[in-house]
């Protein structure tokens, strides 16, 4: 029997915790502990770190290995490739005998080993972190799982060890597909997950009925795209609003704009509370660089029939195109106030190293780093980074002003979007 621990390192730049965990993570430690292994998880992302409690727990477990997850921006986590780092370090300096390995996004996008890891798994494949284990500790054995549909649902409360979680236990993540179809030049996933891999019907609907049994109530689907297949986004909302598995869930999915009032319908039924929708401009131009596909009227139209119904809808747009300027900003803006969105996340655009904008850098321009925010110091947009910030942040301030009275409606009559 191995002695393991799996970790999930401190973001590099400090974020307050938000509920969420990687899914890896969670399956790595549900794997281990299935084939009746010891396994400690770790989350820094909402645990505090103390080297010292940390070197002391390894040798009062007797760990004898640690399997580190180096991630990378995505769209929800961070890079932690900083803390990672440290941890291997510390490890190995105090407790060389231990085994580590890392894997994770940052990994597979960089392709650099983790300096001091025993190995250093550079592909998002769960079956090569496993072989990888297998490689560094001999006396673990597992098999290869045989399809996205052989995986374990991850196990839940494992993750109660942890005192956030444990705080948390009515949220939980679900996963229904990996990857998405579309284009988008500023996506940093392709360089991680080039396919789809959607799991089946049964898969799906046995996990909603585990989660049922198990009291979560806040649940974050954690596709990419819930929606990028729109008929079987509709067949997995309808089996679980006839099941009625979630009739007392809270749920939260991320979509393109590519749906219909249909899917809207069949979504406030199912209990879907929370859709985050990735617009990205309110400017056409725009979007054909970005290579995304959106009708902006009907996006316009069906997002906010979903604040009609009493769906809690958030935007999500970037600004810092190499065409951006106030005018295209404004047309954004304006685009934000007709959909009445109930949040709004504005990003600088980055070139993230993986996305296909980063893979048309120059060198000079990257300067060895994993990613470039759009300015004009550098370039890659038309405004100063200073500027594009003080907009952002001045519009957020007065828009949430100007929905803070609908909001407070909005929740009176159809509650909260989570409990
Ligand atoms: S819709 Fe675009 S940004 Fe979102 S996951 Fe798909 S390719 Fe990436």
């Amino acid at each position: 029997m191995a002695h393991a621990m799996v970790v999930y390192p401190k973001p590099n730049e400090y974020k307050k915790p938000r509920f969420g965990f990687s899914y890896n993570w969670a399956l790595l430690g549900t794997i281990l502990h299935d084939a009746g292994h010891r396994v400690i998880s770790h989350d820094y992302s909402c645990e505090d770190f103390e080297r010292p409690v940390f070197l002391r727990q390894l040798w009062e477990n007797r760990i004898d290995l640690v399997i580190i997850e180096f991630d990378s921006f995505g769209l929800k986590r961070s890079e932690n490739e900083r803390h990672g780092k440290h941890l291997v370090q510390s490890i190995k300096e105090t407790y060389p005998e231990i085994s580590v390995i890392a894997y994770g996004y940052y990994c597979c996008i960089t392709g650099s080993d983790i300096p001091l890891s025993d190995l250093t798994v550079k592909q998002n494949d769960i079956n090569a972190i496993l072989d990888g284990i297998q490689q560094v500790h001999k006396d673990i054995l597992l098999k290869p799982y045989d399809g996205f549909d052989s995986l374990p649902p991850i196990n839940r409360l494992l993750l109660q060890s942890i005192p956030y979680f444990r705080k948390n236990n009515t949220y939980t993540l679900i996963e229904t597909a990996r990857g998405c179809g579309n284009t988008c030049v500023f996506c940093q996933r392709k360089g991680w997950q080039q396919g789809y891999i959607p799991h089946s019907y049964d898969y799906i609907m046995a996990e909603f009925k585990t989660i049922h049994h198990q009291g979560f109530k806040n649940i974050w689907i954690i596709d990419e795209n819930f929606t990028f297949r729109l008929e079987r986004a509709k067949q997995i909302l309808a089996g679980i609003t006839e099941q009625g598995i979630t009739k007392d869930m809270k749920i939260a999915l991320s979509s393109w704009a590519n749906i219909d009032i249909e899917f809207l319908d069949m979504a406030a039924k199912a209990g879907v509370k929370v859709i985050s929708f990735g617009i990205e401009s309110g400017n056409e131009g725009i979007l054909r660089f970005y290579r995304k596909n959106i009708d902006l009227k009907k996006a316009e139209y069906l997002i906010q029939y979903a604040d009609s119904i009493g769906i809690f809808t958030i935007g999500n747009f970037i600004i810092g195109a190499p065409m951006e300027t106030l005018d295209t900003i404004n047309e954004t803006a304006e685009f934000i106030r007709k959909c009445s969105f109930d949040q709004v996340n504005i990003k600088t655009l980055d070139y993230m190293n993986g996305s296909e904008l980063y893979s048309r850098l120059h060198k000079d321009t990257i300067k060895g780093e994993t990613h470039v925010f759009a300015c004009k110091e550098n370039g890659l947009t038309t405004l100063p980074l200073r500027a594009i910030i003080a907009l952002k942040d001045s519009f957020i301030t007065a828009y949430y002003q100007e929905r803070k009275q609908r909001l407070e409606k909005k929740i009176a009559l159809h509650g909260t979007p989570y409990d």
